[in-house]
């Protein structure tokens, strides 16, 4: 497949990835290599990435507990002061080998740490691939409140291997797919056409979905880097999708939602309301309701969970001046950017949701 070429570096895919990997690090003599994991892919991928990687110089490994909640300052701090026990310098490359939290967490660290050093994305997950390593969106959460603190730093280079996700649970092929839908929806109704039929669908060829879903985000990154236009329109299903992941991660004994459920819900109640402003029929809203809800499960909401989570909105870091922005539909393969909503339509599209 053709490496895609991003904001100052290129994503490849497959074995020619590797083959780039390790003539662009051997290129660059790092005076060190590290490489971040987590328990789970160091389990499951790092013994296949190692064996692909041609390199001469040893690999440090740094392996931490899987998991959101790792994705805190605090995990920040223990590798900022790990890299510094292991000698790492301003030459020193980085390797973020994992899913989204690690390629959020790692190139956080990595474009924070002796003010920035080189890192590159090997992401294992789906929502990893299409989504999460590329575009140089970094972060962490402070305390429930989701990617409040973060940079905007391209990786180097991002590797993407699918055969990692021969491991990957459902539920987290899922996480990934609510992006490629979303990927459809906001820019290209054929590719959207894809997932109607799931069901009959022959994943001999998903790595053409994966390669055609990063091609969009990338589009869209490329056209605006630092999100002051179209990088909104990535925001679809987001802005609502956030508040209630956040809402869910600060309410621990209720069953956890992965990021992709909640942002599949936020797709379903924000394509409610674009059909309310009119930009969408009912008919396409009803599509859009049935396929997304065919393929996750529909969330729970009780009666105090929408109070909350309209709350948690008012936090949302893309609101500007106070005021609650969301990108929406308009038409199936079209974004409209910057549009407010009242809370009694955003009430109505929890409760249609509900149905
Ligand atoms: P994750 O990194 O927690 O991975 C999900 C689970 O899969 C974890 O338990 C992980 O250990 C495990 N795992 C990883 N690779 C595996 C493999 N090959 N086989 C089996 N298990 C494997 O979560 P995620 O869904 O990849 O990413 C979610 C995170 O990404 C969120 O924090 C979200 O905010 C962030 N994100 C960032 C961006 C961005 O632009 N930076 C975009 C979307 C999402």
């Amino acid at each position: 497949m053709k490496p895609i070429v991003s904001d100052g570096y290129s994503i490849y895919f497959g074995d020619e990835g590797y083959g780039q990997l390790s003539v662009y690090v051997a290129e660059r003599n790092y005076s060190g290599i590290f490489l971040i994991a987590d328990t789970n892919s160091a389990e499951l991928c790092l013994s296949g990435f190692l064996s692909r990687f041609a390199v001469e110089k040893p690999i440090e490994i740094i392996e931490i507990e899987q998991g959101e909640s790792m994705k805190n300052i605090s995990t920040c701090a223990e590798l900022w002061n790990t890299l510094t026990e292991l000698g790492a310098d301003r030459k020193s490359l980085i390797i973020n080998l994992g899913g989204g939290v690690i390629t959020d967490l790692g190139g956080f660290v990595a474009s924070t740490f002796k003010r920035g050093i080189d890192f590159i994305n090997v992401p294992t997950t789906l929502l990893g691939m299409v989504d999460a390593a590329i575009g140089g969106k970094n972060g962490v959460d402070l305390q429930h409140l989701k990617n409040q603190v973060g940079t905007i730093t391209p990786p180097k280079m991002v590797l993407i291997d699918s055969s990692y996700l021969q491991t990957l649970p459902q539920n987290e092929m899922r996480s990934g797919l609510a992006e490629m839908l979303k990927h459809g929806l906001i820019a290209d109704k054929h590719y959207w056409d894809h997932f109607l039929d799931l069901d009959n669908y022959d994943f001999a060829d998903f790595d053409a979905l994966i390669y055609g879903s990063v091609k969009i985000k990338n589009d869209i990154v490329m056209q605006d880097p630092t999100e002051n236009g179209i990088r909104k329109a990535l925001n679809f299903g987001h802005t609502l999708g956030h508040a209630i992941e956040s809402h869910f991660l600060n309410e621990p004994d209720r069953e956890s939602l992965l990021h992709g459920e909640a942002v599949a819900a936020g797709m379903v109640l924000e394509s409610y309301i674009s059909y309310r402003k009119n930009l969408i029929s009912k008919a396409e809203y009803s599509i859009i309701r049935n396929t997304v809800k065919n393929i996750f499960p529909t969330i729970i909401f009780e009666e105090n969970d929408v109070n909350c989570i309209l709350s948690l909105l008012k936090h949302d870091k893309k609101n500007e001046y106070g005021n609650i922005r969301f990108a929406l539909i308009d038409g199936i393969g079209k974004i409209i950017i910057d549009q407010d909503a009242e809370n009694d339509v955003i009430i109505d599209a929890f409760d249609d949701y509900k149905l």
